[in-house]
């Protein structure tokens, strides 16, 4: 990096290629790149591909193809996660050398089968902001020798966060700064709302969560701006930040651009895609109108 740019903010957008760039992603990217203008700061691009079976190379392009478009520029070379992923793995090897990650070997039917069990007897399952049950403490409370007979079998597993043990261990309460509802607030961090989260798959090797944590750090990001759907999610990144000692990152969470039925657009729903505005012969000022820049 050359000299001029020490010290600069350092903004990113940072899509995954699973699907078509829609409004609500354009949203993020204008802002990201308005943010970084108006600070003098760089903004980067990086691909978020370590979901190698949604991903692919023709969605990737797009998404260069649709950000040029819109008249965005970024340095390159730009991060592409799936080529990182080792970089992922010795952030988890000093979790797994702290302790505070465990081998999950439950199976999606087996957590759906405990919840199901529990509340046939009337009480409700904890649920994680996004709706989906805690992980049981199954696997949690198992024995060492236990586990290593399992991973001995070959069972597969993938690997979990202790939330608990990792809270008590990072021994400070966690907070975030925040800009997203236009004050500048400091925001209380409760990871634990989220239970266990899974940091890395037997099908993938690293969990968005944590390549998140690893590269914003590694790329010297100092302010994140992305969509409220993820707002809930920055206190598992501020633990996973303080566990690795990697800097804290000031926060702007965007409100989300809804599809007519109230809901948050997803990547299927072809009205709001980039490329079929585009080919309706919208222009990127009408892009720009459109998410209410
Ligand atoms: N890759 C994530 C997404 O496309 C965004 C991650 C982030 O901005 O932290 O939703």
């Amino acid at each position: 990096m050359p000299n001029s740019q020490l010290g600069k903010p350092v903004y990113r957008f940072a899509p995954s290629p699973n699907g078509f760039l829609h409004l609500g992603h354009a949203l993020s990217a204008f802002l990201n790149h308005d943010m970084a203008g108006a600070a003098r700061g760089r903004l980067l691009l990086r691909i978020e591909d370590i979901d190698l079976s949604r991903c692919t190379p023709e969605f990737e392009q797009m998404i260069y193809h649709d950000l040029r478009w819109l008249g965005l520029d970024w340095e390159t070379p730009v991060r592409r996660q799936s080529e990182h992923f080792d970089a992922y793995r010795d952030a988890l090897d000093r979790l797994r050398e702290m302790g505070l990650v465990y081998p999950a070997f439950l199976t999606r039917g087996e957590v759906k089968a405990q919840v199901a069990d529990h509340e046939a007897s009337g009480t409700a399952w904890p649920r994680d902001p996004d709706g989906s049950p805690l992980y049981p403490d199954t696997d949690r409370e198992r024995r060492e020798t236990e586990r290593a007979t399992l991973i001995a079998r070959g069972v597969k597993h993938a690997w979990r966060l202790d939330v608990g043990k990792a809270m008590a261990s990072s021994g400070k309460p966690l907070s975030w700064q925040e800009t997203g509802s236009g004050l500048s607030e400091r925001i209380t961090a409760e990871p634990a709302i989220w239970g266990d989260v899974v940091l890395s798959r037997s099908d993938a090797p690293s969990s968005y969560h944590l390549s998140v944590v690893v590269d914003d750090a590694l790329q010297g990001i100092t302010h994140v701006v992305r969509g409220q759907d993820l707002y809930a999610a920055t206190a598992i990144h501020r633990l996973l930040q303080e566990l690795l000692g990697l800097p804290e990152p000031a926060y702007h969470h965007h409100g989300l651009i809804l599809g007519h039925d109230g809901r948050k657009l997803s990547k299927s729903e072809g009205s709001t895609g980039i490329s079929a505005l585009r080919n309706e012969g919208l222009r990127p000022d009408d892009i720009r109108r459109l998410v209410g820049l």
